[in-house]
């Protein structure tokens, strides 16, 4: 048992001896178990309305001299109070009882009036009609319980402030489960092969979708010498982040995380695409632009044309998809990924072509490194093999390729390849092809 449990029983005598009209309740890391030596102890202290006057949110003016064991701490235990009216409570998780799935565990330590435990009673009928909150709760919980202790981060620190967390759930499952999703209504625009189904929100940015998913297909059509016509492509243009993910989940039938990371804006899966409404995106990790809305589009664009050309998309490697669509689109232009580049030319810190053409192992994900490789050089290699051995060569590897060996699809001596392309990047040769053709 650990320290803060050991001291629970001493608290929770003291309230009721002192017979305080307040609620106490256990939250944080000790009522769920995940406690450290050095965790505080959280605790939520309800007090009644009329007493003190309140602060914006539902907190209250400071109540810690009722409590006679009120410091900072209790016998050397870190205490974290919160104090709260019942009605800021109960307007908390009631009128949003998919935001309290943590707290059905939370431990009551003195609940005179029954407030906690009529409160539960009513959110957990909440959680079996919607046991898909209950999933995202669960999933959320294991993935950030994984990402932040692997950081050496306490659970309470995770479930009351989300450090570093990409997005945060509550506001998620507002959207999710709040008023404003069931009144989602889509509208769909025809234009010629494209559908766009969106949002009336997000009308301003049909136009423009249509326009540069138009001309990127007619580029690649061109590129990769397309007899026939391409077949229709669909638009789904969502309005928030849950319902981004509904659609990858729900339309295109891939697993993905949930909430997704604020870095995937866009999903393709063979003719759909699903974009995340530039609306909506943080700035922190993407800023929209026309020129980068038009480029996104058109990185989209090349994976969907890549997969309808590829005898097996299964086998492709990530560097070689990720490189083509970069290259194909521009999109390498005045990205992060430019500058990496840059960066390790001047510093030698060129990777080795083994580093960067890694095979799926099939038995998990890629690591990480070998994702960002992917997005860091792909391109350059892509776009080296152009410049050397022609498009003729690109289309070869697109529409031949089905193990994943480039170069052997490419008919190409792969270490002299990889010699002149070191030699290229050296000699800036990328720099000057950075001029935009006329
Ligand atoms: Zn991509």
């Amino acid at each position: 048992m650990s320290e803060q449990r050991d001291i629970l029983p001493k608290v929770q005598a003291i309230l009721l001896q002192q017979n305080l009209d307040c609620t106490v309740y256990l939250a944080g890391s000790v009522s769920s178990g995940d406690e450290r030596p050095d965790s505080d102890m959280d605790l939520v202290v309800l007090v009644p309305d009329a007493d003190r006057g309140t602060f914006p949110g539902g907190r209250v003016r400071d109540r810690k001299a009722d409590f006679k064991f009120v410091d900072a701490s209790f016998e050397g235990v870190p205490l974290e109070i919160i104090f709260m009216t019942p009605a800021a409570f109960e307007q908390l998780l009631v009128a949003k009882p998919w935001r309290g799935y943590k707290f059905l565990e939370m431990e009551i330590l003195h609940d005179p009036q029954k407030i906690i435990a009529s409160c539960k009673a009513r959110i957990r009928p909440w959680f079996q009609d919607h046991p898909e909150a209950v999933t995202l709760w669960k999933r959320w919980l294991a993935e950030h319980r994984d990402r932040q202790l692997s950081r050496g981060q306490k659970m309470g620190e995770i479930i009351s402030r989300f450090p570093d967390m990409m997005t945060d759930l509550w506001p998620y499952l507002d959207v999710q489960f709040g008023a404003s999703h069931a009144a989602l209504e889509y509208r769909t625009v025809r234009m010629a092969d494209l559908r766009i189904d969106y949002t009336s929100e997000d009308d301003p940015f049909v136009q423009e979708t249509c326009r540069a998913l138009r001309a990127a297909l007619k580029f690649l059509c061109e590129y990769f010498g397309l007899k026939e016509a391409f077949p229709p492509v669909r638009v789904i243009l969502t309005p928030n982040r849950p319902e981004f993910d509904r659609c990858v989940r729900e339309v295109l039938r891939l697993e993905i995380e949930v909430p997704s990371l604020p870095s995937r804006i866009a999903q393709p899966q063979r003719t759909d695409l699903i974009v995340l409404s530039p609306r909506v995106w943080e700035k922190e990790y993407n800023t929209y632009s026309p020129e980068d809305y038009r480029r996104l589009i058109a990185h989209e664009a090349t994976h969907i044309v890549e997969e309808y050309l590829s005898p097996n998309c299964e086998a492709v490697r990530r560097w070689w998809s990720e490189g083509l669509a970069m290259h194909l689109s521009d999109h390498w232009r005045d990205s992060p990924e430019l500058e990496e580049v840059r960066r390790c030319v001047v510093a030698n810190q060129v990777p080795a072509l083994a580093e960067i053409d890694v095979a799926p192992d099939g038995a998990g994900p890629l690591p990480r490194k070998a994702v960002k490789d992917a997005y860091v050089w792909g391109w350059t290699l892509v776009k080296f093999m152009e410049t050397c051995h022609g498009r003729e060569t690109i289309r070869q590897v697109v529409s031949a390729c089905s193990d994943g060996d480039v170069f052997r699809a490419a008919a190409i001596d792969r270490p002299r390849f990889e010699q002149e392309w070191k030699q290229w990047l050296m000699a800036g040769m990328w720099v000057q092809s950075e001029e935009k053709p006329g």
